[in-house]
């Protein structure tokens, strides 16, 4: 049954791209609610590089960054980890890595997931026409942000949650809590390393 399975259907599969420095509860809801409600097989998160340049203070190693999403997402099955823009290095576009992924994996159906602030954006990113024809955009609402776009975009109603990375390294280092904001072992391994304080 398995195999007809695989040749009859194409396997559907989400990809989370981010920065995820750090990775919060606002990106496991909002994956979580994209792979139920339009019921896909799997939601990978694919963090990016730490491009040489930049300050690791803001951005940190990607090393961290995986370990802190690989934490994140350890209880749930149906999550996992694209690593192919971490291990290629440097600024990645979405169109080579999509287009890259597409040729390793013909057989999948890729739904690329953002969040609502960034679905204005889309006009400026990269070979952006043959992208849209390559993956399925999934924009999920986020808080206060314009959801008008000239691409075909899939929209998510997932509960809102006013939570960034931003936000999370502002409170670290004001020294407030974190918890329930972030997975419990992504807020004690920013303790235990210190991360994101001056
Ligand atoms: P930063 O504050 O550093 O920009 P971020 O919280 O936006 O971080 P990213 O890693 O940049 O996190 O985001 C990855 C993806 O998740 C983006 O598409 C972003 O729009 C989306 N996203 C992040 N947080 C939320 C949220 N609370 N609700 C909906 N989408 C979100
Ligand atoms: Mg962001």
């Amino acid at each position: 049954v398995e195999q007809l399975a695989a040749t009859v259907g194409k396997k559907r599969i989400g990809i989370m791209g981010g920065t995820f420095n750090p990775p919060h509860l606002g990106h496991l809801v909002m994956a979580d609610q994209v792979l139920t409600q339009l019921g896909l097989d799997r939601i990978l998160f694919m963090p990016d590089a730490t491009p040489p340049h930049v300050d690791h203070k803001l951005t940190i190693a990607a090393e961290d960054r995986v370990r802190m999403v690989a934490d994140s997402i350890a209880t749930n099955r149906n999550f996992g980890i694209e690593l192919s823009e971490v291990q290629r290095g440097g600024v990645s576009y979405t169109y080579d890595t999509m287009l890259a992924l597409k040729q390793r994996h013909p057989e999948i159906d890729y739904y690329f997931i953002i969040g609502g602030d960034m679905v204005a954006y889309l006009p400026k990113w990269y070979r952006i026409d043959e992208l849209v024809k390559l993956v399925q955009f999934v924009g999920v609402k986020r808080t206060a942000y314009p959801v008008q776009t000239p691409y075909p975009v899939i929209w998510v109603d997932a509960p809102v949650l006013d939570i960034s990375s931003t936000m999370i390294r502002n409170r670290v280092r004001q020294g407030q809590s974190i918890r329930y904001l972030v997975a419990d072992p992504v807020a004690d391994f920013i303790r235990k390393r210190g991360l994101y304080r001056d």
